[in-house]
């Protein structure tokens, strides 16, 4: 056997002990690959030797984010040995590299040995032998390599079936994204992955997610979420190859996983192939799951929405109504604020239910901007980021506003506001408008029963009560009050007010007297119209004396303020608890002392204690 053979065999029977070795991962193979660099260096007593291998078209060690060079510039040699390429012989790493071995897998050049040269090594290149020897390396390289190959793959797709298996089992979108996350994230440990959803995933997950952004998010993203397709950019300002993994399912994509590695990293066909089968079963997990949710979703904004309906459509008035719409709109969209505004001739009422800003100057100004969009559409406004719509720095980003709409006219509206941007989901916006349009017909019926109410509560010429509701209000005080006090006046010669200046002049004075006497009694209790010229006070717990002094006060101010002049005649009648009297009682008292006032010179105030005794 030849000298040459002879090193050949010593060379195998090393490369033998070394494929005892176990590989699991990348970093056993670097391990190995260091191990079979060392065993050349002592067999050919050379100074130095690299292995390179040609990873998606450019030259590196073995899994390198760093390329060295790129394909074109990796000699297509037939020959087993050359001359180094110039450019690779420019880096500072490869400088005293004097040999290059091109190691092949058939015809193609799978990686470059490099050595430093020594006499050794050289009469063994030049031997018969060298090409058998580069046949083995090459061979016992691809083995491990592709050894290795098959058990990362075998681990890949372990770890995409139990995914897979996980996902089949549940219909918890944060465990699906985050089992995502963490699956890219481990086979791309040392690069940056971010999941970035679209505007109308709910969220209440503590996982770092990105809302998707339209606007703002790079054009190689919107690309892939617009397309459904994996985009590659080199980013030159990021430094970064960016990959854009859309999360696809059969109806929508649902957002974009995205990877950063360096900007030499190339990401190869399989890879993107993984990525692509990983984020196509998430997106059609994540689907089913929001399919499932929504369903759920659906029967509980049904039940809602009927509930509501059937509330607001029982005896409740407006002020029940609207504080029950407030609670449930409250309660389904969580809201910092929220408002209910009614058109009221030409102008905006705030209803009390209203949230505490919008009785705010700052909350007037969403009031505002609503109020004239809907003077010219009856559309719901749904806005993600009204800074941005007004271009201006404002606190509530998020707003919804749902018109109430009864008889094709818009009788209202109401506006939910929150201080982040995107806060509400447009499944939230079909709620609301849902909610808002089955009640506003109930609230419209309401508005107009407490209209008709009001109208038939008053009378039409003074504004004051009526006696049907002085009636209701005085039997009450009866039954709850401590005390009270009913006075009733009567116009003295009002007659010849009207023979002298007409019955229109004798209205303005009834209306007058009227002013003055809710001017009088305030808040304290109510003014009625008991009929004709004929007016009355009830004020509940208030003393004797103070119900005198209010009685006389009032007569003694009203020829002073009436136009023409008139005096008025009253009767006086209070009452204390323990002696609670019927009011018909009450009525007849008053009038009593009414009659006495009428009959002793008029323009006075009797108290029917006082007149009692006397006959009629
Ligand atoms: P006195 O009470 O001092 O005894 O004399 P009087 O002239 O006020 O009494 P009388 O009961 O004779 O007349 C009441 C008048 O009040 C008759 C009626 O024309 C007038 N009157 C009743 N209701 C209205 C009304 O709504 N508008 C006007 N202008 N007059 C009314
Ligand atoms: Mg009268
Ligand atoms: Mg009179």
């Amino acid at each position: 056997m030849s000298e040459d053979r002879l090193k050949l065999m010593e060379f195998k029977s090393e490369l033998l002990n070394l494929s005892f070795s176990s590989i699991e991962d990348e970093r056993d193979l670097k391990e190995f690959i260091n191990m079979l660099k060392k065993c050349l260096v002592q067999h050919f007593n050379i100074k130095k030797c690299d292995i390179l291998f040609v990873e998606n078209d450019t030259l590196k060690q073995y899994k390198s984010a760093i390329s060295i060079l790129e394909q074109r510039e990796i000699p297509q040699m037939v020959e087993a040995r050359a001359s180094i390429p110039q450019s690779l012989k420019e880096l500072f790493d490869y400088r005293d590299f004097t040999d290059m071995v091109l190691l092949r897998e058939g015809e193609r050049v799978f990686g470059l040995l490099l050595c430093q040269s020594s006499p050794t090594w050289k009469k063994f290149s030049e031997s018969e032998v060298f090409c058998e020897f580069v046949d083995n390396i090459s061979k016992f390289l691809r083995a491990f390599i592709h050894n290795l190959e098959v058990r990362t793959n075998e681990k890949k797709f372990k770890k995409l079936y139990s995914m897979t298996d996980l996902f089949h089992s549940t219909m918890d979108i944060d465990i699906i994204l985050e089992n995502v996350i963490t699956t890219i994230q481990e086979n791309y440990s040392e690069f940056e992955v971010e999941l970035i959803l679209s505007n109308d995933q709910e969220q209440k997950t503590s996982l770092k997610i990105k809302q998707f952004d339209y606007l703002k998010e790079r054009a190689a993203t919107v690309e892939a979420f617009v397309s459904g397709k994996i985009t590659i950019e080199k980013s030159e300002e990021l430094n970064s190859c960016i990959l854009n993994a859309p999360i696809k399912g059969r109806q929508a994509i649902y957002g974009i996983f995205q990877v950063k590695a360096p900007i030499q990293y190339v990401f190869s066909q399989k890879e993107k192939e993984y990525i692509a089968m990983l984020t196509h079963t998430a997106g059609n997990a994540l689907e089913n799951a929001k399919l499932y949710h929504q369903s759920h979703r659906l029967i509980g904004d049904l039940q809602l929405i009927n509930e509501t309906s059937h509330r607001l459509n029982s005896e409740l008035d407006i002020v029940e109504m609207l504080t029950f719409l407030k609670k449930q709109l409250m309660k389904s969209f969580q809201p910092n604020e929220l408002c209910f505004v009614f058109a009221e001739k030409e102008c905006f009422q705030l209803a009390n239910a209203s949230t505490s800003l919008f009785k705010s100057v700052e909350g007037i100004f969403y009031i505002d901007f609503v109020a004239k969009h809907f003077e010219k559409s009856k559309d719901s406004l749904f806005i993600a980021d009204f800074s941005r719509l007004i271009s201006s720095d404002v606190k509530f980003k998020s707003m919804m506003a749902i018109p109430m709409i009864a008889g094709q006219k818009i009788i209202g509206f109401s506006i939910v506001l929150h201080e982040d941007a995107y806060f509400f989901s447009f499944d939230s916006f079909k709620l609301m408008q849902s909610l808002i349009h089955h009640s506003s017909l109930a609230i419209s019926n309401n508005i107009l029963r407490h209209k008709l109410q009001e109208m038939v509560d008053h009378d039409h010429l003074t504004k004051l009560y009526a006696r049907s509701y002085l009636d209701k209000f005085v039997n009450q005080s009866l039954t709850n009050d401590e005390s009270g006090m009913f006075l009733l006046l009567d116009i003295d010669d009002f007659k010849q007010i009207n023979d002298s200046f007409g019955h229109q002049v004798g209205d303005q004075v009834l209306i007058q007297i009227g002013e003055k006497l809710i001017e009088e009694v305030g808040k304290k209790g109510i003014c009625a119209r008991w009929g004709g010229e004929e007016l009355s006070i009830y004020v509940p717990n208030i003393s004797k004396s103070e119900a005198y002094h209010l009685s006389k006060k009032i007569v003694s101010q009203i020829p002073k303020i009436t136009v023409p002049k008139v005096t008025v005649s009253a009767g006086l009648i209070t009452w204390h608890k323990q002696n609670r009297p019927e009011y018909q009682q009450l009525f007849l008292q008053a009038d009593k002392a009414l009659y006495v006032a009428k009959n002793s010179g008029k323009n006075k105030v009797c108290i029917y204690e006082d007149v009692r005794a006397l006959r009629p």
